[in-house]
């Protein structure tokens, strides 16, 4: 039976891995998209903030005394369907990495929100106080998509229906 501390080091393992695929999701979606100039500066905004979030969830891990080589199996999963769903190949991409994108955010926001918990439950205040601050950047992230998807949207469908005009990205 793992013990509680351990489990704790597993899920900031996981926290670790999802930050590094959401550096290779937001570098992909961002590198792509040309005519909508307000979401593309959001999704880089974002990303550099992510490349700290993984830097400290890594310092966390190290002092703790765990190690970050362990690659998990079930972050990856987790984040499938934002993948599938930001496919390179649809005709509305836009609109599909819109949806990956918020739907990506609330899976941080709820990890940060168990991690924040069980840092308290061990008394791991420092490691607490992190999660804190990147948890506040996801839901601030999330907020901000929130208001973009509709935007997003309907700037896409405009594009759409005009001719000699991308709408896909
Ligand atoms: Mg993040
Ligand atoms: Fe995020």
């Amino acid at each position: 039976m793992p013990t509680a501390r351990e489990h704790f080091l597993d899920w900031l393992r996981d926290a670790h891995a999802m930050e590094e695929q959401a550096i290779k999701m937001l570098e992909t979606t961002a590198s792509r998209i040309e005519n909508y100039p307000d979401l593309k500066a959001g999704l880089e905004r974002h990303l550099e903030e992510t490349r700290r979030q993984s830097a400290s969830i890594r310092s966390c891990i190290e002092r703790l005394g765990g190690d970050t080589s362990v690659i998990k199996e079930w972050a990856m999963k987790l984040t499938g369907f934002a993948q599938g769903a930001s496919g390179l190949f649809v005709t509305d991409e836009v609109v599909k990495a819109g949806l990956a994108s918020y739907t990506f955010e609330h899976m941080e926001i709820a990890s940060y929100r168990s991690l924040i918990a069980a840092a308290e439950a061990l008394g791991e205040h420092q490691t607490a106080d992190v999660c804190r601050g990147i948890l506040a950047e996801e839901e601030a992230m999330a907020a901000w998509l929130a208001q973009q998807l509709p935007v997003v949207t309907q700037t896409f469908l405009q594009r759409a229906g005009m001719p000699n005009v991308t709408a896909k990205h």
